[in-house]
């Protein structure tokens, strides 16, 4: 049976500026009504969505330095999976699923006839590329994960790894990808079970958690010959603790700075020790996935086989409808996910 075609979307609209820590009543669900699609535009049933830290940073006033702000009144935008319920597009067919950027919604009409980083592109489907797996290990977040190793942190033979937020999304395959290459990883995160499903399950050399103590000596006690890479998802004391604990030469992938997402008005903390990059001539390098757009298809290739022969496996934190996503924002952002948080919004 064709599905009805809705004549209105509900929508997650900011209600107003978070203060710290998000709150529920920040956002606002809203219902909008929806267009039928113009000639090269395609309506779309999302059927994930992702959470990604990086919002709480576009929720900021002045959007913390990130590209496209998120002001009161606008509906949040992220990374979904969705299915084309009627199309007027040239390479898009009723039934195709599509990644694409129009999360946080139930339903989106869009624009085809561009190709930017996010516009629709449809993914095939199969046993191990699963819809929800495009929002995690074989998708923007995987790509993450994959680039900021090998491309921007240029992981070598014998380079001893630390990864943060490490039973995060980005963080849980970081872990896998060096562990597979044959890697001495080390991964912090925020629980006892956080640590175990890091030693027990993929492989880490040693895990802590970072309300331990002194990231600085959990880090020295678990890598007593030092580091080479440090993949940070996290900022402020980690990074300051892995540029002490850096041998000479070393690398640090800078991907995310979660611990001061809260504070993007002005009160983060940096390291304070940023001389010894100099001392100890480390290369410190910033990127977005999307600078490595080109990558996609050979990092989904490479992730889609180790997937398939047990090499990397994928958790998922899943909460289900599109009522239930500004608390998985909140949940996110405090640590309450194993490996990729998504709404099923199916
Ligand atoms: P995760 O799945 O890792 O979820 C976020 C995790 O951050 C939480 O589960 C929590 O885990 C941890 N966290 C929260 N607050 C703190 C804190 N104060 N100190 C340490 N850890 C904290 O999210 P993603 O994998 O999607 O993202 C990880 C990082 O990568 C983020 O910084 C994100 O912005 C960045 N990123 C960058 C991209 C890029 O293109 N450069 C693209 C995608 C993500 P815990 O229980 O361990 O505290």
């Amino acid at each position: 049976m064709t599905p009805r075609i809705p004549s209105s979307s509900r929508e997650v609209v900011l209600a107003r500026y978070p203060r710290g820590m998000p709150q529920v009543g920040d956002f606002d669900l809203v219902e909008r009504p929806l267009r039928a699609p113009r000639t090269g535009e395609i309506l779309v049933r999302n059927t994930y969505m992702s959470l990604d830290p990086v919002v709480r940073v576009r929720l900021t006033e002045g959007g913390g330095g990130y590209p496209s702000p998120i002001t009161p009144g606008s509906t949040l935008d992220g990374w979904a999976i969705g299915h084309v319920m009627e199309s007027s597009a040239v390479g898009f067919a009723a039934g195709d699923v599509v990644l694409q950027r129009f999360g946080w919604r139930d339903f989106a009409v869009l624009d085809t006839t561009t190709t930017n980083w996010g516009d629709p592109v449809v993914v095939p489907i199969d046993d191990v590329r699963t819809e929800s797996r495009y929002l995690g290990p074989l998708g923007p977040s995987g790509l993450t994960s994959w680039a900021g190793l090998l491309r921007v942190a240029a992981l070598a033979p014998g380079d001893v790894v630390f990864v943060s937020g490490a039973a995060g999304a980005v963080g849980s395959l970081v872990v896998q990808l060096a562990v597979a290459r044959g890697h001495q990883v080390i991964g912090s995160a925020g629980s006892a079970a956080k640590v175990a499903y890091l030693t027990e399950r993929l492989g880490a050399a040693a895990a802590f958690d970072y309300h331990d103590g002194p990231v600085v000596e959990r880090l020295r006690d678990s890598a007593p010959t030092g580091i080479d890479v440090y993949f940070d998802n996290v900022g402020g004391e980690h990074l300051e603790a892995a540029l002490d604990v850096m041998n000479p030469g070393g690398r640090v992938a800078l991907c995310g700075q979660i611990s001061q997402y809260n504070a993007m008005d002005g009160s983060q903390r940096g390291p304070s020790n940023l001389f010894l990059a100099t001392v100890k001539g480390l290369t410190l390098r910033g990127f977005l996935a999307r600078m490595f757009a080109s990558d996609l298809a050979t990092f989904q290739d490479e992730v889609a086989a180790m997937m398939a022969n047990g090499a990397v496996t994928s958790a998922e934190t899943v909460r289900h409808g599109l009522d239930a996503a500004p608390q998985a924002l909140v949940d996110l952002l405090g640590g309450g996910n194993v490996g990729k948080m998504l709404v099923c919004l199916d």
